[in-house]
């Protein structure tokens, strides 16, 4: 019923789970050492996407979104911020809980912290170990990616690729530059754990395997994660996990791998190391989450989004025409409605801007089916937790925008007048004139 584009076989699938009473999915999260930004958000907007239209099929779907809360990024942060490393993972993951509900990305199922599952992961390394799939040097623990054959099978990059007039300066604990850590040692004050490899932590790459099989169990159905993660980081999980079983094939793995696109600024890949990132909270300063939900989902997943102002100025118009649309029908939550048009079109490899384009056309000139439509586009389009009701504070700031209007307009300076009423509807606030009199509501 769903078709799915696979990055592993390269073309749009029919998506036949392992076991359809259970459907199994994870997906990489954050890096809890800042707020996520808008970037951040349309990879776990991607994947809650799927996950909702998973759940919107299926009667049983575990979705798991693992947090990374031990890094160099934190550490850097936990000096930088003169907070415990612990202090700042926790107060990243509450920001990022926050942040992603405002969009209306539900929760995941399962939310595992790598700092949880250390002793696992020990023993992971260890088999790797035993199995010559790793070796031990300095402290450190590395994969010998020459050991497993389908090496690089994502992202189609060949061994000698790497080889080749690398400039990149090999450490000397690497047998093959390409070998990547399992393992490395904690030195000073840094966070470690013992092992026996001496005191140290472990490598990004590995919690993904270790966290994924002990909450899914392998094979699982679904492995998302940006396009970015492709190589080297799930390359290098379908490496771990199929020497760990000693089976070369990735779908002992992960069945289909997706991966979404890049939000770009200006270009540019949105990047905390680029500094050209927008957060969360700066953008709900002017628009709401459902409206900034429907800007990210208004470009294909897999397709890069140029991120704008313009952008969210015609996600806004279109949310709330489309809301002002659906005042007309008894339509109160959303539902998934598999025979409605919006969820036929999802169902093909998440189309998501030919479903909104679907919905406007729908509202226009609806049919029988209309509230299915509306509750089916309102289950995948909506759901910000963002609270609607005003503040007093924002109530008299209204007030006061409709006074200045009304004597902009009583003075004749309707450039001023019409400027007041664009700056109200930013705000979700319509305004009509009723007998004289100017009537404001919040949509
Ligand atoms: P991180 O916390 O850096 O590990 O990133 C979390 C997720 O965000 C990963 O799936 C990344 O691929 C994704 N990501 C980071 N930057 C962007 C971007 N500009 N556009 C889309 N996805 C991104
Ligand atoms: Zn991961």
């Amino acid at each position: 019923m769903l078709r799915i584009y696979n990055s592993l076989s390269k073309k749009k699938e029919e998506f036949i789970p392992n076991d359809p009473s259970h459907i199994k999915f994870y997906a990489c999260g954050p890096t809890v050492y800042n707020k996520i930004h808008i970037g951040n958000a349309r990879a776990f907007m991607s994947a809650d996407l799927l996950a909702k239209v998973l759940k919107g099929i299926y009667s049983k779907v575990t979705y798991v979104c693992n947090i990374t809360d031990i890094d160099d990024k934190i550490i850097d942060a936990a000096k930088e911020e003169n907070l415990s490393i612990k202090d700042i993972s926790t107060k990243y993951f509450n920001q990022y809980q926050d942040d992603t509900a405002l969009l209306g990305i539900s929760k995941p199922d399962i939310q595992p912290f790598a700092t949880d599952y250390i002793d696992d992961m020990i023993t992971y390394i260890e088999k790797l170990i035993a199995s010559d799939n790793a070796y031990e040097k300095d402290g450190n623990v590395l994969f010998r990616v020459s050991s497993f054959p389908n090496y690089g099978c994502l992202s189609d990059r060949k061994l000698e690729e790497h080889d080749s007039g690398s400039r990149v300066k090999v450490e000397d604990f690497k047998e093959n530059p390409n070998d990547f850590t399992l393992w490395k040692p904690s030195l000073n004050e840094d966070p470690g754990w013992e092992s026996p490899w001496g005191r140290g932590r472990p490598g990004w790459h590995l919690e993904c395997s270790v966290m994924s099989e002990s909450t899914l169990d392998i094979p699982f159905d679904i492995h998302s994660g940006g396009n970015d993660l492709k190589f080297p980081h799930h390359d290098n999980e379908i490496a771990q996990t199929c020497a760990f079983h000693g089976n070369d094939d990735p779908t002992s793995f992960a069945k289909y791998w997706v991966h979404n696109g890049f939000l770009n600024l200006e270009d540019e890949k949105m990047s905390k190391s680029l500094g050209n990132v927008v957060y969360i909270d700066q953008l709900l300063q002017n628009y709401k989450g459902n409206e900034v939900r429907l800007a990210l989902l208004s470009t294909h997943y897999r397709q890069p989004i140029p991120w704008s102002e313009d952008l969210l100025d015609q996600s806004h118009n279109i949310y709330v025409k489309l809301q002002s649309a659906f005042k007309e029908y008894g339509v109160v939550d959303g539902k998934f409605h598999v025979n409605s048009k919006v969820a036929e079109i999802l169902l093909d490899d998440l189309n998501t801007p030919l479903a909104i384009r679907t919905m406007q056309d729908l509202v226009a000139n609806p049919d029988e089916n209309i509230e299915n439509e509306i509750a089916t586009f309102k289950y995948i389009f909506e759901g910000s937790n963002q609270d609607l009701s005003l503040s007093d504070v924002q109530v008299n700031q209204i007030n006061e925008l409709v006074k200045e209007r009304d004597d902009a307009r009583n003075s004749g300076d309707y450039e001023r007048a019409d400027k007041i009423r664009d700056k109200l509807s930013k705000m979700n606030v319509s305004i009509k004139d009723v007998n004289g009199k100017t009537e404001w509501e919040i949509l």
